[in-house]
């Protein structure tokens, strides 16, 4: 990562260009918006919210109970997760070939899956 010192970041609320830095905080001199120095390279990427649909296309949340529309064979392992198993607590997270569910499932441990390899549940 090149870090810039010169390089002050624009207002995240109104784009002013004429941000300050103090104590390790970033000032905007337009709206008095205030957010530290450190957290400012990571919000711009982190902005985007994850959009995630099981098979039926609802949207999943983070803490979800889903359950297993298709064996899923799984790498390393001797059997696959079978349709019908039910995964409780779901977590959501960034799309890596095609896998954005983090999960905990009895026997198999903690593992990435495709939502649309699950439907919602209770
Ligand atoms: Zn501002």
């Amino acid at each position: 990562m090149v870090i810039n010192m010169d390089d002050l970041p624009k207002c995240s609320k109104c784009g002013s260009e004429y941000t300050y830095e103090a104590n390790g905080w970033y000032i905007c001199p337009d709206c008095a918006h205030e957010w530290l120095k450190d957290a400012a390279s990571e919000d711009e990427e982190k902005e985007e919210e994850l959009i995630v649909k099981d098979a039926h296309g609802n949207l999943l949340k983070d803490g979800d109970n889903v359950t297993v529309i298709k064996d899923i064979k799984v790498k390393g392992a001797s059997s696959a997760i079978k349709v019908g198993v039910k995964i409780k607590d779901i977590h959501l997270v960034k799309e890596v070939n095609g896998h954005n569910l983090d999960v905990k499932v009895k026997g198999f441990g903690s593992l990435l899956l495709k939502s649309e390899l699950v439907k919602k549940s209770n």
